[in-house]
């Protein structure tokens, strides 16, 4: 800090920190204004619950006063980040309606509900001229944002921008246990709407805050319970924040590309509705105030560099200015890579805005702590040259003053640059247009003719939901796909060189597997499709996240990176089963084709019969239809058949006892073709019966299974929602379901499901009370520290044994085999295997089994590091891999290296017979000794059966980062386990995740339909 502002008014703290106090002048532009008188007791309340000088700043350590205009404390009780409050979401909005009605700067807008049924809003805050010319404001920013509107012409845009006051978007504590942004974010709307000082006044005139103060909301009265119990509960435990939002905790950041939850839905909405320049995520993890949005590589593919360089211009003068005022600990750059665009921020990156995120340093509540920090936190790197303390009693109040101040730093650089961040957000927009001029694609293509219109409906709806425009072709039209060209080099992974992505450019996967065949050298290929296809057109501003969700992803394994932050693939025609052509020909743009009004819909039909047919197609809808008419009689084919002139294929429905009205009324809704006829045709058949299905969850963790919640109540399938210690409970599980879901637990081993939390200490409630009237809903138990334990490991035995059918999944599967449930299956340990959240290929093995119908021969699939199995007919041995033949060696003795030994003294011995060929995927044969007195010989009808198997190595990989992948490929993925009368089914890979992978939904919902006729065309093995 210079002399000159030393000058301008100082208090010299005893850290020797500077704070800069009195009037501003040109020398110290973040001075109040003396002419405003200060909240004195408010401040003084503030600078107490900081606990060191150098914890604030300039920008915030006084509070001015207003008579009009109440401040934080009327609502609190206190001042913002005071210790011991924590305001519930309905306080929060008390107060900021409380500055709308007192203040002509301040609108408050309420932009969606929750699951549960709880408020959003977002509040605008600026000058009242601002505030009174929104409709103005906002019909100038859409035109920047859709420069076809004004012809792509850059004076016309020059003068917009002149004219424009930019949108800065702030969202707090979507992250539940990140509690510091609700009261931090009321502060500064006061200060916004109250301030005279003219740096406040400059961010006032020249741009519009819009806020979200809580983006979970569920989440945060949830939270707030768990905190006001642990103040009435002093010295005891209280529980993790179990529950977020109804459905997902954590991952409720990783679910802007399928859009599936409320507040993703909503801030989308908003962010798109506003034409903001801004999205400013706000969460709390690394100390003290981390701008994680220049964060590390690989950043991700499809953005326009002019948004990266925003980044690092933003970023770093976040640093320096917070720097100036002494702020130990605030840096950027950091460790985290900027690739998958799941997160809420990235809203803005993929809409030609600027995403961004801090991480500040809370305390998960409103206690004040003494912090220790890590080595690794604290030492000083190039980008942290000024690095967090190793121990520092931290506040609530110390957070907030982080948060308020790098806001306040970055409100009033974007108001300095207000005109270069417009122009760029226009530039960036107009790039976005020009796409197929530039870097291409110029439009990605659904055929008309896929099989599977229902989950192409609903992936085109995703786009529209994004913002995307779709089209539809009105004729026939034909394009050229260019040939591949290979890439430069290999990547480190050990698979042949195609190995690394797919093999054209084309999602057509029977194309694809042709293309594989030829090799790398492959042609330019002529595709016609067929009218009525729909058409994503690239010169729209919206292309990029539409090219960024249908691309495929390839992230080397030799990348510098060596931590992916989250999921590294994703490609969404992929995962969802649907055919999307990528297509570069820009003759694609010239085809007739007429925008789509409305929801993408499947076509419907239903056709006059006594009896009804639905083919099967894997579309989940199917099983939506099976549980609408629950007492129907729903038939399944064993195997193909046609009739009325049309083929069905295994697994395809045979319906009677509806009518053809509420059928049609069904298929309307679900996108169906229903096709009647007079005659039940011919064909081996056995009930679909709508199973009673139990969702089980641990009390660890329940992230992960909320996404199955989700898919389920999304297809309308009743089930129960049962905790372990539910299963522990309940002796005759099988007279309760016939079906069981234990999706992954994420965390924890098999050991942790069974022996849950240790019991040391008291009692840790999950329940509705008085003063937890939050918690408790989605479920409750009265302490959640035990968990399924030896009863409950009993009782799931007996379940299948008796009937029933388990579901389990990644790390549950582990826990099945583990705990001995799948007699059969051993998990091979993982030696340099890497799967980063990928999309990999999966082969079809048994297509007479149930869990197959409506599935091709290749079907891509989500997985992240999942288990290796291994499979044997005996108990308790790993026959399943015969040794590879390059490993037999021979022993020392005569002969060359290939001869055969030969003892002296004897005429020459038969060799051991040749072991059959076993691969991958399947048990050894059990040879004639081993059936000698073979009481570990599992029967044949009682022996695993595998459905599906990892893809070959050479084409594995379809999307993101895979290495050493050979040590999964053709291993079993979906195993079906016989146990008594019962199932198990193992997945090594996640079917339902983040609402990304309806391709692979059906994998589950057979499981359920055909709970009772899992061994339904079943080969057994001769002996
Ligand atoms: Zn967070």
């Amino acid at each position: 800090m210079s002399s000159r502002v030393r000058a301008a008014g100082v208090i010299l703290c005893v850290t020797g920190i500077v704070h800069v106090a009195g009037a501003q002048s040109p020398s110290n532009p973040y001075a109040r204004n003396p002419k405003q008188p200060v909240d004195e007791t408010y401040t003084q309340k503030m600078r107490e619950y900081t606990t060191a000088p150098h914890f604030t700043s300039p920008l915030v350590d006084y509070l001015p006063a207003s008579r009009t205009v109440p401040t934080p404390m009327t609502v609190l009780g206190d001042v913002a980040g005071a210790p011991g409050k924590l305001p519930y979401s309905h306080e929060v909005y008390d107060y900021i309606r409380r500055v709308e009605k007192t203040s002509p700067r301040v609108k408050v807008f309420s932009i969606g509900r929750t699951e549960e049924g709880r408020e959003m809003i977002a509040v605008a805050v600026s000058s009242e001229i601002n505030l009174a010319k929104l409709d103005e404001n906002r019909a100038r920013l859409a035109k920047l944002a859709d420069p076809r509107t004004i012809g792509m012409k850059d004076e016309q845009a020059d003068s917009l921008v002149d004219a424009s006051v930019p949108i800065y978007y702030i969202t707090g504590t979507i992250h539940s246990p990140e509690t510091g942004s609700p009261t931090a974010l009321m502060e500064l709307l006061y200060r916004l709407a109250v301030d005279e000082s003219p740096y406040i006044q400059k961010i006032r005139n020249r741009v519009i805050t819009l806020i979200t103060p809580i983006v979970e909301v569920d989440g945060r009265d949830r939270q707030v319970d768990i905190y006001r119990w642990h103040l009435a509960n002093p010295g005891r435990h209280w529980p993790s924040t179990l529950y977020w939002g109804k459905y997902v905790a954590h991952d409720n950041n990783r679910d802007a590309m399928a859009l599936t939850l409320n507040l993703t839905r909503n801030v989308l909405n908003t962010y798109l509705g506003w034409k903001a320049q801004v999205l400013h995520d706000l969460h709390e993890s690394v100390p003290y105030l981390y701008d994680n949005t220049v964060g590390d590589g690989p950043y991700n593919a499809w953005l326009d560099p002019i948004l990266t360089d925003e980044w690092q211009m933003i970023g770093w003068h976040n640093v320096s200015e917070m720097t100036k005022f002494g702020m130990p600990g605030v840096f950027t750059h950091g460790t985290f890579d900027t690739w998958t665009p799941g997160y809420l921020m990235f809203i803005a990156a993929t809409h030609n805005g600027i995403s961004r995120l801090y991480e500040t340093f809370g305390n998960a509540g409103a206690d004040t702590l003494e912090r220790r920090l890590s080595p690794s936190e604290t030492e000083r790197t190039w980008y942290r040259q000024n690095p967090p303390l190793p121990i520092a009693r931290w506040s609530q109040r110390n957070n907030n003053n982080y948060q308020q101040t790098g806001l306040l730093v970055s409100l009033n650089h974007f108001a300095d640059n207000k005109n270069l961040f417009l122009k760029n957000f226009y530039l960036k927009s107009k790039r976005s247009i020009l796409k197929p001029k530039t870097e291409g694609p110029a439009a990605y293509v659904f055929p008309a003719d896929d099989p599977r219109l229902g989950p192409q409906a609903d992936l085109l709806r995703i786009l529209q939901l994004q913002g995307c425009e779709i089209s539809r072709a009105t004729s026939a039209f034909t394009v050229t796909i260019p040939a591949r060209r290979p890439a430069d080099r290999r990547s480190t992974t050990d698979a042949p060189a195609n190995g690394g992505g797919p093999t054209t450019e084309t999602q057509d996967k029977d194309a694809q597997s042709k293309e594989a065949e030829k090799g790398k050298h492959s042609e330019p290929e002529t595709r016609t499709f067929p009218a009525g296809s729909y058409v994503v057109r690239m010169d729209q501003p919206y292309s990029r996240i539409a090219d960024m969700l249908l691309d495929y992803q390839y992230w080397a394994p030799d990348d510098p990176q060596r931590n992916p932050y989250d999921d590294t693939g994703w490609t969404f025609g992929e995962l969802f089963n649907v055919k999307v052509v990528r297509v570069p020909d820009s003759r694609v743009l010239d085809t007739p084709m007429e925008p789509v009004k409305g929801a993408v819909a499947a076509v419907s039909s239903v056709t006059n019969g006594g009896v009804f047919l639905i083919n099967h197609n894997a579309d989940p809808s199917l099983a939506t239809l099976r549980y609408r008419f629950r007492d129907a009689s729903f038939d399944v084919a064993e195997e193909a058949f046609e009739a009325a002139g049309q083929k069905f294929s295994r697994g395809s429905f045979i319906v009677r006892g509806v009518s053809s009205s509420e059928l049609q009324a069904a298929a309307n809704e679900l996108g169906l073709k229903i096709t009647g006829v007079a005659d039940v045709p011919s064909v081996k058949t056995h009930p679909a019966r709508a199973a009673r299905v139990a969702v089980m969850h641990t009390w660890l963790n329940t992230q992960d299974e909320g996404w199955w919640r989700l898919a389920l109540d999304q297809l309308r399938i009743p089930f129960t929602y049962i905790s372990t210690q539910d299963a522990a409970k309940e002796a005759d599980l099988v007279s309760k379901y016939e079906v069981i879901l234990f999706p992954p637990v994420g965390r924890g081993s098999g050991q942790a499901i069974v022996s849950g939390m240790p019991m040391y200490g008291n009692p840790i409630p999950w329940k509705t009370t008085e003063l937890t009237p939050n918690i408790g809903k989605i479920d409750d138990t009265d302490d959640i520290r035990p968990g399924l334990g030896w009863d409950g490991m009993a009782h799931l035995q007996k379940f299948v044994r008796d009937g029933g059918v388990l579901i389990t999944v990644d790390d549950t599967a582990n826990f099945a085999v583990q705990f001995g449930l799948t007699p059969g299956v051993a998990i091979t340990p993982a030696q340099r295997l890497k799967i980063t959240g990928a999309v990999l290929r999966s082969k079809l093995i048994d297509d007479a089994s149930p869990l197959a119908y409506g599935y091709d021969e290749n079907l891509s699939i989500y997985s992240s590091d999942g288990p290796i199995f291994t499979l044997s007919n005996i108990v308790g041995t790993r026959s399943g891999r015969a040794q590879p033949t390059d490993e037999r060696r021979r022993a020392t003795g005569r002969g060359t290296a290939d001869d055969p030994d030969q003892a002296q003294g004897r005429p020459t011995a038969d060799p051991l017979p040749e072991d059959p060929r076993v691969e991958p995927w399947q048990a050894a044969p059990v040879r004639d000794d081993q059936l000698r007195n073979g009481v570990n010989v599992i029967p044949p009808a009682q022996r695993p059966r595998v459905v599906f198997r990892y893809g070959d190595a050479k084409d594995l990989l379809v999307s993101g980062l895979l290495d050493a992948g050979s040590e999964i490929a053709q291993r079993p993925m979906v195993v079906d386990v016989p146990v008594e009368k019962g199932h198990v089914v193992l997945f090594s890979n996640n079917p339902i995740w983040r609402g990304e992978t309806q391709g692979s939904y059906f994998l589950v919902l057979n499981a359920i339909l055909n709970h009772d006729s899992l061994n339904t065309g079943r080969k057994l093995d001769p002996k």
